[in-house]
């Protein structure tokens, strides 16, 4: 008897670091992972997701059913292409889909990265049997996707939950997308590091985990940048919960590590911040599929369907 062919369905994660890409079975079961740098250049991406994707097809243990793609960056509905990705340039504007067509010989759709990441959490992580989640993704910036009545919030044209982008301070630093304040730039790893350097008066190479370990040392400046993007985030959240009342808030990323500096504080600032009885039914959390929740997230997304296929 030959082995038999398990259906699979493929994701890629593409940021503005990592190229990360798996397959998972009809269960959400992983069955192939892996992760290259982001390439530099479109004809890299091309090549380096054509090679990936011969991958799949031979060392899979049954058929690509369908593929999803989650990218960085504003990914329009209408026009199926990212049209602004700040941390990957060489997408804007560019006509993925009849490029893609080319090698990828299966059904396949693409959305945000960050939209992704929220659907992998909301099949298979902490947003399991929730019906209304936020996904907040902490790291060199902020990514954001929002589950509600159980189905994936796109927006009418495919550019919605960028919480990154909300002004938390009106006074703040100029963001990438030419607003000043918003969340993503009062809040991250990034962040973390400019409040320690101006706070402590030093230049010095620092990561965010150093600016973490300092303050786990009762260092002063280290502690005050971490409260200060804490303060920032919790307005965010106070924002989310009484805009949305969801059930879940998850908060993933590199810096959640530091929740008694970050997470806890940015909490009780939500609370001060929000409305108490819309406060006391959301429960903010961790998110827990890390890496994989995109990647994860890419494949189930295109598992539950293409757009214009029956
Ligand atoms: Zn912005």
């Amino acid at each position: 008897m030959p082995a038999k062919k398990v259906p699979i369905y493929a994701g890629f994660d593409l940021g503005g670091t990592q190229l990360k890409y798996g397959a998972i079975d009809a269960e959400g079961r992983l069955v192939l992972k892996g992760k290259t740098p982001s390439p530099g250049s479109m004809k890299e991406l091309l090549a380096a997701l054509e090679k990936i994707w011969d991958r799949f097809k031979a060392e899979g243990p049954g058929p690509v059913e369908s593929c999803g793609f989650g990218f960085a960056g504003f990914f329009s509905l209408k026009d199926q292409k990212v049209l602004s990705s700040p941390n990957y340039p060489c997408l804007n504007g560019f006509d993925l889909v009849p490029a893609l067509q080319k090698f990828i010989d299966a059904p396949f759709r693409i959305d945000n990265d960050a939209n992704m990441a929220a659907y992998g959490e909301y099949m298979y992580g902490a947003g399991r049997e929730t019906q209304s989640l936020v996904l907040l993704t902490v790291g060199t910036g902020i990514g954001s996707g929002i589950i509600l009545d159980g189905a994936l919030w796109q927006g009418k044209c495919g550019f919605a939950g960028e919480l990154g982008h909300i002004t938390v301070n009106p006074e703040g630093e100029r963001c990438k997308c030419g607003n000043r304040g918003c969340l993503e730039t009062e809040v991250s790893a990034t962040k973390i590091v400019k409040n320690y350097l101006a706070l402590a008066g030093k230049r010095e190479p620092v990561t965010s985990r150093d600016v973490f370990l300092r303050a786990r040392k009762g260092d002063q400046a280290a502690l005050e940048s971490f409260a200060r993007c804490a303060y920032y985030l919790g307005i965010g959240l106070g924002i989310v919960i009484n805009f949305l009342n969801p059930e879940k808030i998850l908060i993933g990323g590199g810096v959640v590590s530091a929740g008694k500096y970050l997470l806890g504080p940015a909490v009780e600032e939500a609370r001060r911040r929000s409305h108490r009885v819309s406060f006391a039914c959301c429960r903010i959390e961790k998110a827990t599929m890390g890496n994989d929740a995109g990647l994860i997230g890419a494949a189930a997304w295109a598992r539950a369907g293409i757009p214009g296929r029956t």
